[in-house]
């Protein structure tokens, strides 16, 4: 067995950062799949080319097409809608993706006009201020009616609002908050799938760097409508006879996946993942001493399971770094990253 291509893992996390910081709530991720594109574009015989959802694809040549594979991850993150602008000039925000308000309860926002203007709020408690409410704080999930964005504009009625050039329907991105600590963790919100995102492009640029070839032709899909259920459901090549979905390990109680591991998983809420793929993707965590943990997720779907209810024909497997506090305040370590990554490459290059 070969050694695997050497990983450069400061410039994955430099990406991922990177990429983290260009707000792509599904439906409006144009600006970090151009940044990706763009990546792409510096590797040596790379086209990458658009779908007609807009979703980003390349396909690397393989030693062999005798049955080519697909590898996808989703740039597309959790994000908000204006549903309405209220008479007081604030906003009312519907989710993109599955979240609870109480995930969002302070965050700070931007939100996008149709002509290219941005303005940034805050996502609150309507009843926020307990100078003026004195309701006892009950453990329940919010109401879209209790909560509301503040723009951080002087408004005081839709009117004003309207005058911002704000409508309904203007997508909002959640603030991030990327911090990369000297211990290597890297703490964000939308590290789903970001990270996943990062792991492809770490892969592709160690085979850039190394000149090593993949065994079969392989197709990179950057999915941009993972969060809503249908992001790969278009755009893997027909011939395809294995997927990958790289995506988030679900971390928490009951886990055995952990941030400085990746997340093999076994099963979630779409059933289970091809028996086979999944035992071969250990046996080469194994063989190559990636760390790695074997999990179910409870409450998960990933983009594999998209395209075969789409009606792929393929095997599909599921893998990613172990992501702490998913939907919520992220966080995963540099650990992981790599151990995704070297598993990724590990798949390309196994026979
Ligand atoms: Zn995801």
């Amino acid at each position: 067995m070969n050694p695997l291509p050497a990983i450069d893992l400061d410039t994955l996390v430099d990406r991922l950062v990177q990429l983290l910081r260009t707000p792509s709530p599904t439906g409006d991720t144009e600006a970090a799949l151009t940044t990706v594109a763009g990546w792409l574009r510096e590797m040596p015989q790379v086209t990458p080319a658009f779908t007609r959802k807009g979703a980003l694809i390349v396909t690397l040549p393989g030693r062999a097409a005798s049955a080519p594979r697909a590898v996808t991850a989703h740039v597309d993150t959790l994000g908000a809608i204006v549903k309405e602008i209220k008479p007081s000039g604030r906003l009312v925000f519907d989710r993109i993706g599955g979240y609870p308000f109480f995930a969002v309860n302070g965050e700070y926002c931007t939100i996008a006009t149709a002509d290219g203007r941005r303005y940034t709020g805050t996502a609150l408690l309507v009843k926020s201020s307990v100078h003026v409410h004195r309701e006892p704080v009950k453990e329940k999930e919010w109401k879209i009616e209790e909560m509301e964005i503040r723009l951080d504009a002087a408004v005081n009625n839709a009117a004003e609002t309207r005058s911002l050039g704000i409508e309904v329907g203007d997508p909002i991105a959640w603030d991030p908050r990327t911090v990369v600590t000297d211990t290597g963790y890297v703490k964000s919100r939308h590290l789903d799938d970001k990270a996943g995102v990062a792991v492809l492009l770490a892969a592709l640029k160690a085979l850039a760097d190394t000149g090593a070839t993949p065994t079969q032709r392989t197709t990179f899909h950057f999915s941009n409508f993972e969060e809503v259920g249908h992001g790969a459901a278009a755009g893997i090549p027909a011939d395809v006879t294995e997927l990958i979905a790289v995506d988030m390990g679900a971390l928490g109680e009951g886990q055995q996946g952990d941030e400085h591991a990746v997340s093999i998983c076994a099963k979630d809420s779409g059933g289970p993942y091809d028996l086979g793929l999944r035992r071969r993707l250990v046996a080469l965590a194994k063989a190559h001493g990636i760390r790695y943990k074997l999990d179910l997720y409870p409450f998960y779907g990933s983009d594999a399971e998209a395209a075969v209810r789409a009606g792929g024909d393929y095997r599909i497997g599921l893998f990613g770094p172990g992501v702490d506090a998913s939907h919520s305040f992220e966080r995963t370590h540099r650990d992981a990253l790599l151990a995704s990554t070297q598993l990724l490459l590990a798949y390309l290059l196994d026979d």
